[in-house]
């Protein structure tokens, strides 16, 4: 096992990778911007380093920065965290060119799972179900363009090949505005992420968002650790997540889970990873692979038992892993609130100073989060300050748990997303489950039609 750690990543995330690696005896190295510098869980670490001013590009992004600080404190390996270098491929290449461990999978894996349009034919190639579409890149014919979207159907939706963050993509409806769009795209595409290859696919018009949490060895060892539900979505960010995904049959999940392990011993995947679906009329399609940890991890590890995190780390040095199909079992639902920094009517960020602080409690409660009374939320990164997870016996008693979570946890001096989460806990569309991720978009709509 690895003596020390270098946490490259900030926030809750930092804080959860830090509480792993010390529940496994791992030493840990907190690196970080000029404003994050007093943050409690970068003081908690055994050593700190100051990579940069607080602009990402300028410290978390900076990857020389980042080596030498491993290099100066005789790190081993280097967790990425999710989001800023988490599946860059080309920082995880010199993490281990320099002599160190990159907590993921190889580098060419992150490159192939990176372009949306290579990660697709590798995944129908290994027999996963994808969003019928173009085959590949689209080519520069617009006859051929033209051709191709009648065979996919309308509407369809064109998506550019490097894209992330739910940016570059546009829903064509008819045949008119179709070259057009891709055109756009291509431009956008090109200006956004320095990729113009763009393909195309059948825009599902009421599916959910059902996503498969893996893990696997390097020795071609894979599971599935069951599925997640994070169709509440707002401008294709989540919102709400949960495990079990309401109302799907187990034999489906099962099936589905399995090709993703398949899958993951056929490019040889190493570390955690998850395969993001499209569920729509009890069928499963692939859009994306994330070969990191995420966001929403805490829901699979709350009803299957496994620490994600430290599994991570210990196929990351070399173990096998502890766990095969058979071991893994699922038990109650957990559901997962992002609390963000945010008016949550407009949704605008809030940064600003905590004045104060009381976080929720009691039976199956868990708050990730490294906010504390006295701390101030900086303007320059991603508003989520923390998660709140609710674990139950049913879906019914996660919801009821969670309620009272929400009425407990107090957050003042910057205005936060719980009104939200509060009012979405009481909507009987939720409380029903299994609602699309075009939901809550319409929810809002609604209530800004009423309101003017
Ligand atoms: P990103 O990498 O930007 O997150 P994804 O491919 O994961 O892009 O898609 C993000 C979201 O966009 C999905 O969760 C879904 O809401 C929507 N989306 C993507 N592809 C389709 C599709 N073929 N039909 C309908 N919605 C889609």
């Amino acid at each position: 096992m690895f003596g020390k750690i270098l946490i490259a990543n900030r926030g809750e995330i930092a804080l959860r990778v830090q509480r792993a690696c010390r529940e496994l005896g791992i030493k840990t190295v907190a690196v970080h911007s000029e404003v994050d510098r007093e943050a409690k869980y970068v003081k908690l670490a055994d050593e700190s380093v100051c990579i940069g001013p607080a602009q990402s590009a300028l410290s978390y992004l900076n990857i020389p920065a980042i080596i030498s600080a491993a290099e100066v404190t005789d790190s081993e390996a280097i967790h990425p965290g999710y989001g800023f270098l988490s599946e860059n491929a080309d920082f995880a290449e010199r993490v281990e060119s320099s002599g160190f461990v990159f907590i993921g999978p190889r580098a060419d894996t992150i490159r192939l799972m990176g372009d949306k349009v290579s990660a697709k034919d590798a995944m129908k190639a290994a027999g996963v179900p994808c969003v019928p579409g173009s085959d590949g890149a689209l080519p520069e014919d617009p006859k051929e363009i033209v051709r191709i979207a009648r065979i996919v159907g309308y509407p369809v939706i064109v998506k550019a090949a490097g894209g992330g963050g739910g940016r570059g993509m546009r829903v064509v409806h008819t045949e008119a505005a179709l070259v057009n769009a891709v055109q756009m795209t291509r431009t956008e595409a090109q200006a956004a992420f320095g990729n113009p290859m763009v393909y195309l696919e059948r825009f599902l018009e009421n599916p959910r968002h059902v996503e498969i949490q893996i893990l696997a060895d390097q020795f071609k060892n894979a599971i599935y650790l069951g599925e997640r539900d994070c169709s509440m979505q707002r401008r294709h960010q989540k919102v709400i997540e949960e495990a079990p995904a309401p109302h799907i049959p187990a034999r489906l999940i099962s099936r589905i889970g399995e090709r993703c392990a398949d899958a993951c011993r056929r490019f040889d995947y190493r570390g955690a990873g998850t395969f993001e679906f499209l569920y729509e009329n009890g069928e499963f399609f692939f859009i994306e692979m994330n070969t990191r940890v995420q966001v929403e991890h805490p829901v699979t590890e709350a009803i299957t038992g496994i620490d994600i995190v430290q599994e991570q780390i210990r196929v990351a040095a070399g173990e096998k892993l502890r766990y095969r199909q058979k071991d893994v079992t699922f038990r109650g639902h957990a559901i997962e609130c992002r609390i963000n920094a945010e008016d949550p009517f407009t949704f605008v960020p809030c940064p600003g100073k905590i004045t104060f602080y009381h976080p929720p409690g009691g039976p199956g409660i868990r708050v990730d989060s490294h906010i504390y009374q006295g701390y101030t939320v900086p303007q320059h990164y991603d508003s989520m300050v923390g998660k709140v997870i609710a674990y139950g016996d049913t879906r019914e008693q996660a919801i009821r748990r969670m309620r009272i979570a929400l009425s407990e946890m107090g957050i003042e001096g910057i205005k936060t997303n719980i009104p939200l989460h509060q009012e979405l806990m009481q909507d009987a569309r939720f409380v029903e489950g299994g609602t699309s991720i075009h939901y809550l978009e319409k929810k809002l709509a609604e209530k800004g039609e009423v309101k003017r």
